[in-house]
């Protein structure tokens, strides 16, 4: 028989959201009549907007007739939308050619690692999404977990300093080849700022270190004077890539959409661009994204299409900010919830399983604990603003009446 695979095996079961999901289960078998107000959530709960709506089915519908069906199109993506991509989300600061179009970033990190290989040093915030780390694990960048430091032997974990708790400081980081970088981060909500992006760039060009870039949830900045992209840094073509996706976007967590980009200015030590690798590992592992979700995506980037998917994310910010100002008025420190959808809570005194059990058993409300993203989560609790306002609304009343 076959040998396990040692990289896969060393991969962690991802028992956080099935934890979340049992004690939900067993609060609910316990208490049937209570209602419980899920906040723990990190998707949209609304529909497509309508005009999005109609350019996947204007696609569909197409594809059912002789003039326009269509098979395996280019695998980087279709022309009109990475030019539509670097227009309207780049203002031109990257060219057409420089996107791949994708199914999402989650699968962009995987193909990525195979381009980068088991033998590069990874660094990653220390609160950040975990697929950084579990993709490089399944292809053998890691050395074994180390039980004590509930970490993976190579790959480094990037703290804070005092005045940025949860933004790297870099003065404190060993040789490493790339870093994992997330703005606005998921679990914390911070959007970093045009200084704090400006240290990472110098910091890699100086170290010769290559940024990854997760701008997941730029479509949730609303202040110009806050880099939606790293191109927005001077200097960042020659040492970063960045992964973009149409999930937090417009919704398309279930229709698959996103992008990557790498500059052809981005080069490897002896000088070989690594677009033209990238374009070969692409090719060969991807077969490109789907027609009608691309359709989608350019659906989403017409003018209508953009101002109905910024009244969606409006409304997930809104809420988002309605839950800071409730928990910080009941004596919680919290971050983010500015550009980005999500809550990072302090609950002193008390382990996160312990916060988020008070607060499922007193408040009726699911959050995601903040230690199943890293060792610095301990006491934190991630509260999320994709739900409904009138449900947002509900959760800070049973807050309130448990918390004041
Ligand atoms: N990056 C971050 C920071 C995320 O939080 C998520 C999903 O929650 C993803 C990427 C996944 O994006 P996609 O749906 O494009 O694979």
């Amino acid at each position: 028989m076959v040998k396990r695979n040692p990289h896969v095996a060393k991969l962690k079961d991802s028992y956080l959201f099935e934890t979340v999901e049992q004690r939900k289960q067993d609060f609910l078998a316990k208490h049937p009549q209570v209602t419980l107000i899920n906040l723990g959530i990190g998707d949209f709960v609304h529909p497509l907007p309508k005009s999005v709506a109609a350019g996947l089915s204007a696609m569909a519908e197409n594809l059912s007739t002789p003039s326009g069906f269509k098979g395996y199109g280019p695998k980087e993506g279709d022309k009109k939308l990475r030019c539509r991509i670097a227009d309207v989300l780049y203002s031109q600061r990257v060219a057409p050619e420089e996107i791949q179009i994708s199914d999402g970033i989650l699968p962009s990190l995987g193909r990525l690692q195979v381009l980068l290989g088991a033998n590069t040093i990874i660094a990653v915030q220390e609160l950040s999404y975990p697929a950084y780390v579990d993709t490089a694990v399944v292809i053998g960048q890691s050395f074994d977990f180390d039980q004590n430091t509930q970490r993976y032997g190579r790959i480094v974990y990037m703290k804070g300093s005092a005045k940025s708790p949860f933004f790297p400081d870099f003065s404190d980081v060993p040789r490493i080849d790339v870093i994992y970088l997330c703005s606005p981060n998921n679990p914390t909500g911070i959007a970093a700022t045009k200084e704090q992006l400006t240290e990472l760039v110098a910091f890699a060009r100086d170290r010769k270190v290559i940024i990854v870039y997760d701008a997941a949830y730029s479509s949730y900045i609303r202040d110009s004077e806050i880099p939606k992209s790293i191109y927005e840094i001077e200097g960042a073509n020659d040492v970063a890539i960045e992964l973009g996706s149409f999930s937090k976007m417009a919704g398309f967590t279930g229709v698959r959409l996103g992008w990557s980009v790498v500059p052809k200015t981005l080069r490897y030590d002896d000088g070989t661009p690594i677009s033209s690798d990238w374009s070969n590992v692409y090719s060969r592992l991807f077969n490109g994204a789907s027609n009608i979700a691309q359709a989608g995506g350019l659906a989403v980037l017409s003018s209508k299409g953009q101002e109905e998917c910024r009244q969606l994310t409006d409304n997930y910010l809104k809420n988002a900010r309605s839950l800071k100002d409730a928990l910080s008025s009941m004596g919680h420190q919290c971050f983010g919830g500015i550009h980005c959808p999500y809550v990072w809570t302090h609950f002193p005194g008390c382990s996160s399983w312990e916060a988020f059990d008070n607060i499922l058993e007193n408040a009726h409300i699911v959050t995601i604990p903040g230690i199943g993203f890293g060792p610095s989560g301990e006491g934190f609790l991630r509260f999320s603003g994709f739900n409904d306002a009138s449900k947002v609304e509900q959760a800070i009343e049973n807050l309130s009446a448990f918390l004041t």
